[in-house]
């Protein structure tokens, strides 16, 4: 089979080759056509068919494979590590959902979840699917403002929390910023289910709040049938940034995200059953989704989840669980191989690494150096992977499963199959030749597992997604790339407002919003800049109203933001200056600033309104340098 053929089947025979990769999951009614496209750009994959992602990933094991590590819980923050088999998993989950039930949770109703890696996490993750509730979890670090615009738009019946997450060591709590974030929010949750670790004191909110231990003890015995949905069932929401303030939801089905996943773990990340994968992102982000709790459980697969960093007790943790748990296929992102490389590479060598067949990556450009050095430390094959929350599975990628095919420095490799990817001019719309620049596009429909829709609403997807690109209904990536000649893409960053730092995606907007509402600010602009560590990091230009009372404005602008969308979006610098720059319309012009911030020239700026500015905000970045 060659990657060329498999690739233009997946592209020209959707029916064919999608309904072979459907065999890969379990359907407990067979769906009526693979694709239904009649109404683009939506796309309906599997219509008619009866499955369940909690069934295939947990269940389904049950009879070869009950007794064999299905979730391995590593905690160095808290020092506990358990293994649960898929039967004791499965015992679990229906427990967690036998407590979403008897708290009037129902198909199609969402749940939030807002917790740290904890074992409980991926069980209140897999009842929702169980039951056919949507799941939305929000990312720890995020705080009351954020947790209040996603309430307001997932509109969830239950919350479930912890009291608590770890950080180095240290209690974070997430109790309180929890009832601030419901304070805060129109829509008001009817229960919140807190996991109490014992790590902090907080309060439970009487009518509301319920134990989850107490609750569990009272379900023991549970057990719970799944709920057959129809492919097209909505099992989760995503929020990401992009380029307003508001979060988009991002929506996504049942099955076409099952055979996706499904899919991936045999073209591209080549696990087998029984084996163990390890991906350190967090179940807040669409990699921790995919390739923590979904596809490796539904691939027959033991998955490690671990809570905290990969520096505790020392920078050889993470090999450690690889030698420990025999793991074969490992995830990771560059910002946590840039952290390891300041540490001795005698922490990686240590261990026995025989397991692993390979490191990928993903999330962030991956630089040569940090790919070298990690090769080098542990000789085994790093893949560069690229993708999106909206995607849920990577769109390029070396495709190891089908052939052999060489590795490029810098470049994440071919797309994926069922992904028509074009490179488009972004003023011409015509696609374009071998090393042209150019907007990273999507001909659709998109594969199963991409997103369905932005929850709630499709006008949003259709002209956020589709209508970018002049006179085309197609998908853009938002990233600009290249192509050669030999078909592998080169992600060149964002065409939009979006910064990555640390692998995580925000929006300038967001913090833009965050900032101004500090009192002594009249007008922000946020950029992100070049960081060796973290890829990219957040810069914010803010003018005070009151220009007498800036001694402490940095910190407080730092704090706003802490508080309110999480430590996260906090911006590396706040400059006080005295004016943005602007075009003669009004149009604050982010890229002169952030060409000035990272110390390059700003090239033509004829259309800014006073074109003194650029000079005087780089006297404030230099002075600040040298202070
Ligand atoms: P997120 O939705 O948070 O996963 O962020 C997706 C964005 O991260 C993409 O649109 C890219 O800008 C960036 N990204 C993800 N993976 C890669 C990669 N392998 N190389 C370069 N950029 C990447």
């Amino acid at each position: 089979m060659s990657y060329k053929s498999e690739h233009e089947r997946s592209i020209q025979d959707p029916d064919s080759f999608w309904g072979e990769q459907a065999r890969l999951i379990h359907w407990e009614k067979p769906f009526n056509e693979v694709l239904n496209y009649s109404n683009p750009p939506f796309a309906k994959w599997f219509e008619g068919g009866l499955t369940n992602l909690c069934y295939n990933a947990v269940d389904r094991h049950l009879k070869d494979r009950a007794d064999q590590a299905a979730l391995i819980a590593v905690s160095t923050e808290t020092n506990q590590e358990k293994a649960y088999t898929f039967k004791e998993l499965y015992e679990e989950v229906n427990r967690m959902a036998a407590i979403y039930q008897a708290n009037g949770v129902k198909k199609g109703d969402r749940v939030l979840i807002y917790m740290p890696m904890i074992a409980e996490a991926s069980f209140a993750m897999l009842a929702c699917a169980r039951i056919g509730a949507i799941h939305s979890v929000v990312f720890g670090g995020f705080a009351s403002h954020s947790l209040a615009s996603r309430i307001d738009d997932a509109k969830p019946k239950m919350i479930v929390t912890a009291e608590a997450g770890s950080r180095a060591g240290k209690p974070v709590p997430y109790k309180p910023l929890l009832d601030e974030g419901i304070a805060l929010a129109s829509f008001k949750p009817e229960k919140v289910l807190i996991v109490n670790r014992g790590l902090t004191e907080f309060t439970m909110v009487a009518g509301r709040d319920v134990d989850y231990a107490t609750e569990r003890q009272k379900h023991l015995n549970d057990i719970v049938p799944v709920e057959w949905v129809d492919a097209t069932h909505i099992s989760y929401i995503l929020y990401t940034s992009g380029t307003t303030g508001k979060p988009k939801g991002v929506q996504r089905d049942t099955g076409g995200y099952a055979v996706a996943l499904a899919a991936s773990m045999k073209h591209i990340f080549c696990g087998n059953p029984g084996e163990t994968m390890f991906c350190t992102s967090d179940i807040g982000w669409v990699v921790g989704h995919s390739y923590i709790i979904y596809a490796p459980l539904i691939n027959g697969m033991a998955t490690i989840l671990y809570e905290g960093t990969p520096l505790r007790p020392d920078a050889g943790i993470w090999w450690e669980l690889v030698e420990k748990y025999k793991v074969s296929v490992m995830f990771s992102a560059p910002t946590a191989v840039r952290v390891l490389k300041k540490q001795d590479p005698a922490f990686l060598t240590k261990y026995d690494l025989s397991s692993l067949r390979a490191l990928f990556l993903a999330g962030e450009p991956l630089d040569e150096p940090t790919a070298t050095w990690i090769h080098d430390a542990i000789k085994k094959p790093i893949v560069d992977n690229y993708w999106q929350t909206e995607t849920g599975w990577p769109m390029l990628a070396i495709q190891r499963g089908v052939e052999v095919m060489p590795h490029k420095f810098g470049s994440p490799g071919v797309p994926s199959f069922g992904y028509n990817m074009k490179l488009l001019d972004d003023a011409t719309s015509e696609e374009l030749g071998p090393d042209k620049k150019g907007v990273i596009a999507i001909e659709g429909p998109l594969p199963p597992g991409c997103m369905q829709t932005v929850w709630g609403d499709d006008k949003r997807f259709v002209s956020t997604y589709w209508e970018t690109i002049p006179g085309k209904t197609i998908y853009s990536t938002f990233d600009w790339g290249i192509k050669d000649k030999d078909g592998y893409f080169f992600i060149l960053g964002r065409t939009d407002d979006v910064i990555n730092v640390a692998g995580h995606r925000l929006g300038t907007r967001e913090i833009e919003e965050s900032i101004s509402s500090h009192p002594n600010v009249s007008e922000v602009a946020v950029v992100g800049i070049e960081d060796k560590l973290k890829g990219q990091a957040a810069i914010a230009f803010v003018i005070p109203r009151n220009s007498d009372s800036i001694a402490n404005l940095e910190a407080e602008c730092m704090k706003t933001v802490d508080s309110q969308l999480g430590p996260i979006a906090r911006p590396g610098r706040v400059y006080v200056v005295n004016a943005l720059p602007k075009t003669r319309s009004g149009k604050i012009v982010r890229r002169a600033l952030q060409a000035v911030a990272e110390g390059r020239d700003p090239g033509d700026i004829s259309t800014m309104e006073d074109q003194t500015v650029l000079a005087q905000i780089k006297d404030i970045i230099d002075s600040t340098a040298k202070a």
